[in-house]
């Protein structure tokens, strides 16, 4: 019997990276930010390419969104197909969510 001399007992490093997620690629999917304050809004990515331009990489826009209500930054960004599929309810569901923030 051979005993092997390396094993994969750590994570790649660095951990494998998705590629960016551009305003023209998701046109039909939604930002879903969820604020401390309770506040959730979904942003529709047609909307936001026609005010960041369709190249935007919707993870940048997430990090420059505000609560309205309380001016603070999103607790959560989740990128969703759907404004209704937010992660709590579709995990398993085979539903396309991305987290951003
Ligand atoms: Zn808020």
């Amino acid at each position: 019997m051979e005993i092997p001399l390396f094993r994969l007992c750590s994570r790649p490093y660095p951990p494998p990276t998705m590629p960016p997620p551009l305003a023209r690629d998701h046109m039909t999917w939604w930002l879903a930010a969820s604020c401390v304050c309770q506040r959730h809004v979904d942003y529709a990515v047609r909307f936001l390419a026609e005010q960041y331009g369709p190249d935007a990489d919707l993870s940048r826009v997430a990090t420059r969104l505000r609560c309205r209500k309380c001016n603070r930054r999103p607790e959560r960004v989740d990128l969703v197909d759907r404004p209704d599929r937010r992660v709590a309810e579709v995990c398993g569901g085979g539903a396309r969510v991305r987290r951003l923030a």
